[in-house]
Formats: structure tokens, C-alpha cells, sequence
């Protein structure tokens, strides 16, 4: 069986013509023995290299450039079986675009936009992987930004140093907080409030432990704990809290109810916001959107959390717009070297960005992951690589020092940068 598999990287050095015959010379050598064929793009900056062979040679290859100093910004483009080599003949030439009409040097052969031309390019995802690189996409307009932890540490006056509180006893549950930062002001825009149970229990066991007929009661009654606790530490930003749709559906009076835990503990509506994940929302769709109606007239917020983990986020989306969206968790882990996670959180950035709504990327475990994310005009982020969720309380944060934003140049090209 053939492996086709194709990366891009950026270069971390600059190389001569000359140079460039070499690295030629010395990988089509290396590959012959290997038995693996290809085809290298450059355009001053990046590579672009198509590669087959055996899983077993292709896979090897991959991971020496991905531990070899000289490449940075890997992202892996297509990996994929294929009946039969399509670049065979190409053994392992150069095309250098910065000369897009050029022949492809060392072949003397076919014209590169001449043989585009010939259509023979579209049979394949790989040569139109190679057209969109020619033509301009997967460049980055920016330097990745270096990570450089500040462990925050919260000192003796500050309202998060729960220790010194004195939280009320829940009436349903307890709840951990995660914040939601924007490290480029070092602000927390919200704290998630997560259900957990007596011992810290997940919030499935928790939700499991309830009856089928008590469940959308109880989720919706919780959220009186979980404003209390906000209020109680006196937090000063947005609280989200999870709801089944169904839980504002199948309770009557279910905004009213929220409204008044806010009066109650005396937490603005406006600083209520309520996740709801797409898959639920989109198989009760005309309720949801009534209760959505409802939120909105009352001012408090509603997010589509979970984005992309679902069916149908797409044509929730032409419905309906929410004030903020976060996308999964399995959509942002291992964005910085996966092209096909870059192409998905741009498209989702920029109509994000041309239809007003927040961008939250979810489960950011990685310095890597969050660099890209944020210089692909992603601005707020929850994960553990800023604070883990904390048991009634509020873990200390973990920032980027604050040098990285200092470098930064203009907006990528796409201009997509969420407030
Ligand atoms: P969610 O709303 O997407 O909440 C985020 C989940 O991701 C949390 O799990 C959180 O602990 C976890 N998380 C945060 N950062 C990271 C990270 O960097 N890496 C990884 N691997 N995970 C991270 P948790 O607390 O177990 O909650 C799971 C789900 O349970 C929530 O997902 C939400 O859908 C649901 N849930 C939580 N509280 C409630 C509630 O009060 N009512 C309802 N109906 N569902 C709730
Ligand atoms: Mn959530
Ligand atoms: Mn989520």
C-alpha cells in the first residue's frame, strides 16, 4: 500500500539557488533508497512537500522533518492511502513559485501553469492542495508568538482568594469555575461555572444521579447555586452556565426563574450568559429559539458551546446567532500542525468576526495551539494551559508574558480579529 502525504513549514533559514540544488541533490538521494517520490515547493519562505511511499517510509520521513531544527510551522495537509504514485515521475523536484510559470526545475517538463491548464490538476485533493499553496494560501502573516508563562499570584485583598470567604451552602450543587482570559489584556472576560457534585463528581455522574423527570428542573435550579457562588466571590465579569435546551423549554418559567436568582444574589442579567450545545438546540429548534427570544429580551446571553462536535452547526448557524461561540475542544487540540483544523477555525473566525459574534476557543491545553490561535485572530481562549476549573473557588491563572504582542505585525490577510 502507498501513503500520500503532503506538509507545509516555514524555513528557518534562508536558502541560495545553490543551496537549494543541494537540498535536492541530497533528498532525492535519500529518498530513492527509501523508495519515496514526491515533490517540493518553495517560495522563499515555506516548503510545500508532497511525499509517498510505504506508511512505514512516508510516516519516518515526516517525523525527521518534524524534529529537525531547520523547519518550523509544520502542518500536516493530507495523509491519506492512494492506488497508485501521482508524482512518480517527479521523483523528488523543486518548484520554486516564486516563478509560477516556471518549468519545474531539473525536468525540463511540463509547464507548471500550462499543465493546470490541461485540468489533469483537479483529479486529485493533493494537486489542488499544491494550486491553493501556489496561489498564496498557507502562508502565516505572522510570527508565532513565544508562550513564557507568568504563574499569576493573587494577593491578600484580591476578592478570588476564596480562602478568606465564607461561600454560601448550595441548595442543589456545587460548581467549579473556569475562567475564559484574553491574554493580550490579561483580562478574564467570564468565568464557566461547571456542575460537580458534593465530592467535586463530573457533571454527567451528577446529572446521571438525577431521575429522568427531575432532570431539566434540576439543571435549571442549580443555576441559582451557581449565580450565588459568583456573587458570593464578587467576580467581575460574565458567569456562563450550561443548560440543556430542554431545561429552558420543558420548565415553565424557566427565564423568569433566572431572572430572579439574578435580583436575588444581585448579579446583572446582562452578566448572565447561557451555553447550549448545537446538537441539542438544532433537534428542538423552534423551542429553543423562543426561549432564546426570551434570554435576549431579558439581557441575558447565549453561546453555542461545543461548536463543530455536533451534526448540524452550520445550518444552526444560517438560523441563528448566538453572542458568543466556542468551538470544541476536538477542533482546537493540535490546531498549530493540522491543516485542516487551520482551514475550519479561519472560516469560523472570519464569519464570527463579519456577523459580530465572540469567538471562545475551548480545551487549549498547548502553548503551540494557543499561539496560532491567537494570531489567527482567535482572542479568547479557556483551557488548562491558563487555569484548570476550581472546586467553588477560582485557580490562579497562568499568562503569556506580555512581550509576544509587542512584535506583532498587521492583521492577517483575512482582517478577521474578534473584539
Ligand atoms: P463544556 O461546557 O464544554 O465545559 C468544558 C469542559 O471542558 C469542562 O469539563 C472542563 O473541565 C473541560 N476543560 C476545560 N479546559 C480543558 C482543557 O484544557 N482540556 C480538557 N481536556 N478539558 C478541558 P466538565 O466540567 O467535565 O464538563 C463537561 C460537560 O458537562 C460540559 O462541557 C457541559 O456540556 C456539561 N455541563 C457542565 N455543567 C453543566 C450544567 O450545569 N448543566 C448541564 N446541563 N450540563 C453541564
Ligand atoms: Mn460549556
Ligand atoms: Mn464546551
Amino acid at each position: 500500500m502507498l501513503t500520500q502525504l503532503i506538509y507545509r513549514s516555514r524555513s528557518t533559514r534562508s536558502f541560495s539557488s545553490a543551496d537549494l540544488a543541494e537540498l535536492v541533490r541530497a533528498m532525492t538521494s535519500r529518498n530513492r533508497q527509501l523508495r519515496v517520490n514526491g515533490l517540493l515547493l518553495f517560495d522563499g519562505d515555506y516548503f510545500l512537500q508532497v511525499l509517498e511511499g510505504t506508511p512505514a517510509a512516508v510516516d519516518g520521513l515526516y517525523r525527521t522533518v518534524c524534529q529537525d531544527p531547520r523547519h518550523t510551522q509544520i502542518v500536516l495537509l493530507l495523509r491519506d492511502p492512494i492506488p497508485t504514485s501521482r508524482f512518480a515521475d517527479f521523483r523528488m523536484n523543486m518548484l520554486d513559485v516564486r516563478d509560477k510559470a516556471g518549468a519545474i526545475s531539473g525536468m525540463g517538463g511540463p509547464n507548471w501553469s500550462g499543465s493546470m491548464e490541461a485540468g489533469w490538476h483537479r483529479s486529485h485533493r493533493s494537486e489542488r492542495i499544491i494550486e491553493a499553496f501556489v496561489c498564496g494560501r498557507w502562508r502565516d502573516a505572522r510570527p508565532a508568538l513565544a508562550w513564557s508563562p507568568n504563574a499569576e499570584v493573587l494577593q491578600a485583598g484580591d476578592p478570588r482568594r476564596v480562602d478568606a470567604l465564607v461561600l454560601p451552602e448550595p441548595e442543589f450543587a456545587r460548581f467549579a469555575l473556569q475562567p475564559i482570559v484574553h491574554p493580550r489584556s490579561k483580562c478574564i472576560t467570564s468565568f464557566e461555572a461547571l456542575l460537580r457534585g458534593p465530592a467535586g463528581e463530573s457533571p454527567q455522574s451528577v446529572l446521571g444521579a438525577v431521575g429522568a423527570a427531575q432532570l431539566h428542573a434540576f439543571d435549571l435550579h442549580s443555576k441559582a447555586d451557581a449565580i450565588a457562588l459568583a456573587s458570593a466571590l464578587d467576580l467581575d465579569c460574565v458567569l456562563s452556565v450550561n443548560l440543556l435546551p430542554m431545561s429552558l423549554v420543558a420548565n415553565s418559567g424557566a427565564v423568569e426563574f433566572l431572572l430572579q436568582q439574578c435580583a436575588r444574589h444581585r448579579w446583572p442579567a446582562d452578566r448572565l450568559l447561557v451555553e447550549i450545545t448545537e446538537e441539542e438546540a438544532i433537534t428542538h429548534f423552534d423551542a429553543f429559539l423562543g426561549a432564546v427570544q426570551m434570554l435576549r429580551a431579558s439581557g441575558i446571553q447565549v453561546a453555542i458551546d461545543d461548536f463543530g462536535a455536533g451534526h448540524a452547526g452550520l445550518s444552526l448557524l444560517a438560523d441563528f446567532q448566538p453572542d458568543k461561540l466556542k468551538i470544541d475542544k476536538r477542533i482546537i487540540q493540535g490546531v498549530s500542525a493540522s491543516g485542516a483544523r487551520q482551514a475550519i477555525v479561519r472560516s469560523v473566525v472570519e464569519f464570527c468576526y463579519c456577523l459580530g459574534i465572540t469567538v471562545v476557543a475551548e480545551g487549549v491545553e498547548s502553548a503551540e495551539d494557543w499561539s496560532w490561535l491567537q494570531s489567527a485572530g482567535v482572542d479568547r481562549f479557556q483551557g488548562f494551559l491558563f487555569a484548570r476549573p476550581r472546586l467553588q473557588g477560582v485557580a490562579p491563572i497562568t499568562w503569556p508574558s506580555s512581550d509576544p504582542f509587542a512584535s506583532q505585525v498587521a492583521p492577517m490577510a483575512t482582517g478577521a480579529l474578534a473584539a
